[in-house]
């Protein structure tokens, strides 16, 4: 019995041996491979998640007040991005009871002269709610110009400081959605829906909801005919998903050229879902619409993507859309209507 157990213990004792070796070379191995990225990200702060719940209705008030103080060079000139960040401290980032009414006691703390730094100077994730927040909405208003139709049908360049991001269906085209974010979805392996499906007539235009670079185009086997754009402040990776077979994409539109916010990028279809290209495999036509943050470029391309729910976003952008003609009747290509401009170096 003495030996048996004694054996017992050596043996296990060999296996505990063996087990450590094994798991020390492992963990060696494993650090040694992943080394550059791994200790790099380590050190760098940055954001690492983000839960956009900021409804519409706040997006509308805050957009209201930064905006009208600005054309009316108010005393006190105020940032939405910073009011949300304010609205999110004070309510954990839980939107969902929000009221105008929530933001009528931080006005009135401002306009008794009290500075936003100083009211959220022990607010301990101001900063990770401004951070964030600039991310999501940094491109959507500021200064920018826009072709504006006179009576006479001529058009006069106007200078505005206003919302400068445009719903990505074309002025004039019918589309209905509903928050889907977070749904799951079957196609290839089992995945979660991670952006807004935006349901339309084949066809139907699409446009640059800010300007940018194009990332991304070409087929790829979940979205089918896409386009990535990426903001020229690098933080937003615009996604358009299962465009037009055949003919997705508007004329011009190639990886590496520049857009500008409001210009037809292509055209809404239901590509996708398969590994062959050309190939209408979902059952709806829809564009899928996705923005991913980039505070880091380690996070393109990995399991660490932030994309955010762009469903109130989408109904706030419903007050700015695009008018577009048939420009070109040889290819049967679109354009916009109004021309737009925005410095977006001095800004
Ligand atoms: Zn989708």
């Amino acid at each position: 019995m003495f030996i048996f157990s004694f054996r017992l213990t050596k043996k296990l004792w060999l296996f505990g041996l063996f087990f450590m070796i094994l798991i020390i070379s492992l963990t060696s191995i494993f650090c040694f491979a992943s080394n550059d990225d791994k200790t790099e990200d380590d050190k760098k702060d940055f954001i690492k998640w983000v839960d956009f719940n900021v409804p519409c209705e706040a997006l509308k008030a805050t957009a209201k007040l930064d905006i009208d103080s600005h054309n009316n060079h108010e005393e006190i000139t105020y940032n939405w991005i910073e009011l949300l960040a304010y609205l999110a401290c004070k309510n954990g980032n839980n939107f969902d009871n929000f009221k105008t009414s929530d933001l009528d006691s931080l006005l009135n703390e401002l306009q008794n002269g009290k500075t936003i730094a100083e009211l959220t100077q022990n607010m301990k994730y101001y900063d990770y709610y401004y951070k964030s927040f600039s991310a999501v909405l940094h491109g959507f208003i500021g200064n920018h110009s826009v072709e504006t139709p006179l009576s006479d049908g001529s058009t006069q360049w106007k200078n505005k400081y206003g919302v400068k991001a445009f719903l990505p269906i074309a002025k004039n085209y019918q589309f209905n959605h509903y928050d889907d974010f977070g749904n799951s979805r079957s196609y290839g392996f089992k995945r979660t829906h991670l952006g807004n499906d935006l349901m339309g007539s084949i066809g139907t235009p699409i446009v640059a909801v800010e300007s940018g670079i194009i990332e991304n185009i070409g087929w790829n086997q979940y979205g089918g005919w896409r386009i990535g754009i990426r903001s020229f402040d690098t933080q937003r990776y615009y996604y358009y998903a299962h465009l037009r077979k055949d003919h997705p994409y508007a004329l011009g539109i190639q990886e590496g050229t520049t857009v500008k916010a409001g210009d037809v990028i292509g055209y809404l279809g239901m590509t996708g879902y398969s590994r062959k290209e050309n190939v209408n495999n979902v059952n709806i036509p829809h564009l899928h619409f996705g923005m991913q943050l980039i505070f880091d470029e380690s996070q393109v391309d990995s399991p660490n993507e932030i994309w955010i729910n762009v469903y109130e976003i989408i109904e706030f952008l419903k007050q700015n859309r695009s008018e577009v003609f048939k420009s070109n009747l040889d290819t049967k290509d679109y354009s916009r209507k109004y021309d737009f401009t925005e410095n977006l170096i001095t800004e």
